[in-house]
């Protein structure tokens, strides 16, 4: 019997849930002043705002990045994106004779 997986692979899944939790994460920094300046209590070296990825973030989109992302994404999806099969699996039946109809009736 062959059996194939669609499910995505261990490496896809984790990094679908990084990037999630870093989304999350910097939705809640840039949402929250408070919990923004304790990130910023504990890294004292930090340069400022001006390079801050939380305040990056609650700008916005910049326009060449978007633009940039929108050239990149179709690229990287024909890299990345599964080959559709194109294989047939059949399956043999479980009876011996194939049902075509309903009992006899009388
Ligand atoms: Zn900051």
């Amino acid at each position: 019997m062959i059996s194939r997986s669609h499910r995505p692979s261990f490496l896809r899944r984790t990094l679908a849930v990084a990037a999630a939790l870093i989304v999350l994460a910097l939705t809640i920094l840039a949402v929250s002043p408070a919990l923004h300046a304790r990130l910023h209590a504990a890294t004292p070296d930090h340069a400022g705002e001006q390079g801050c990825v939380v305040s990056l973030f609650a700008q916005g989109i910049e326009p060449l990045l978007a633009a940039a992302v929108l050239i990149a994404a179709p690229v990287i999806h024909a890299l990345v994106a599964p080959r559709p099969v194109r294989e047939i699996f059949l399956v043999a039946p479980r009876f011996l004779r194939l049902p075509e109809r309903g009992p006899p009736g009388s």
